[in-house]
């Protein structure tokens, strides 16, 4: 899509169906580009392509005589007009994160968009008390991506320790050659470029670019899930996942202001980590206890589909990977086959974890030469 600048046109050509050039310039109350024209509400443009993905999206800060939009017509792209949310809840929930956050590494001023990364790798999966003195560890060994490109995948299998999923161990290092080898040892500012990096997945991306980068888009996990389906859609729980769905109910949700955003982001996570959690919520300290729909419908109970649930750790094929890799950690030679027999007495459900880290690369080897971390 062509995006230049200049040339009024009427807004209502661009909210019709079809076209992809969108025209801009600096808007000047708020000192950023916006849509130049006239006299039009606050809200959003946002132009996708045919599979409804956004391609450009631009705000429109509502000030009459300071914007305008011209789109000509353009077979795979169509122009959506996005009404300007209602931003109190949002603005709520920040100003209670702004007075009763905790006090993590990762939102400290100047943290860095690395430690960033690291850092919503290590989250995904593991509780915040656990990840903190990892986390620590990780930078000080390798305070830039290049750092840790320099060393065997092997080694960063080795520092993940006890942190569990340790494929996100290799996925880190392969990112980090990426940004070593291909963004100058600085981890991409755009979303695109995020996303290209092996091993970093959509959630992972949007994180960094959010609360790294400043920049606006809905970052939604399990937690900004639960507050959604429980307060705006009165569900108890959030049924099984869908990016798209998700992202745009989040999407509805964040102010317009970059700034206010990321806190946002940062404020409905926080919300559902500590407050409205999957088991007790804690409604009366809630800040947005007055405007919960499933609290005013008297918390009906969930009768939707629910995700999968996650298989016990105990006696599961995890636990024998684990076992496995942890005898892998611990030596700096190969370990020997009859090694590995030792660390659980199901020889089939062994030989399936043995086979399960070989074809994920967390170890190398044979029964011969015995098994070790990848180099
Ligand atoms: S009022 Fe209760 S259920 Fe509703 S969002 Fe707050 S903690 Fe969650």
């Amino acid at each position: 899509m062509e995006v230049r600048e200049g040339g009024p046109e009427d807004l209502t050509t661009a909210v019709g169906e079809g076209g992809g050039q969108v025209i801009r310039q600096p808007c000047r109350a708020r000192g950023d580009i916006a849509v130049k024209g006239d006299d039009h509400p606050a809200g959003r443009i946002v132009v996708q392509d045919l599979l409804g993905e956004c391609v450009e999206d631009v705000f429109l800060c509502g000030l009459p005589a300071c914007h305008g939009l011209s789109v000509t017509p353009h077979a795979d792209r169509r122009v959506v007009r996005v009404p300007a949310p209602d931003e109190s809840l949002a603005l709520t929930v920040n100003e209670w994160f702004r007075a009763t956050g905790r006090d993590l590494p990762w939102r400290r001023p100047g943290f860095g968009a690395w430690g960033v990364l690291v850092s919503e790798v290590m989250l995904q999966q593991t509780p915040v008390a656990r990840v903190i003195p990892r986390l620590a560890e990780w930078l000080e060994r390798w305070p830039t991506p290049a750092d840790l490109a320099a060393v065997p995948a092997g080694e960063a299998v080795r520092a993940w320790n006890r942190l569990g999923y340790p494929r996100r161990a290799l996925n880190l290092h392969a990112a980090a050659v990426a940004i070593a080898e291909v963004h100058g040892n600085v981890v991409p500012t755009d979303l695109r470029d995020l996303l290209a990096l092996p091993g970093i997945g959509d959630y992972t991306a949007r994180a960094v670019a959010v609360f790294a980068h400043g920049q606006r888009h809905p970052v939604v996990d399990i937690n900004v899930r639960r507050v959604l389906a429980r307060a705006v859609d009165g569900q108890a729980e959030p049924g099984p996942p869908s990016t798209t769905r998700d992202l745009a109910a989040m999407d509805d949700l964040l102010p317009l202001d970059d700034a206010e955003a990321r806190v946002t982001n940062a404020a409905v996570m926080e919300l559902g980590a500590i407050v409205c959690t999957a088991r007790a919520p804690r409604c009366d300290d809630c800040p947005i206890r007055d405007r919960c729909r499933w609290r005013a419908e008297g918390y009906p109970d969930y009768e939707g589909p629910r995700a999968a649930k996650q298989k016990k750790f105990e006696g599961s094929d995890r636990q024998v990977r684990g076992l496995i890799l942890a005898e892998l950690r611990a030596s700096d030679v190969p370990v020997s086959q009859r090694e590995i027999d030792a660390v659980w007495p199901d020889d089939v459900q062994r030989a399936r974890a043995l086979l399960g880290l070989l074809a994920d690369g967390l170890a190398v080897g044979t029964p011969d030469d015995g098994y070790e971390l990848p180099s």
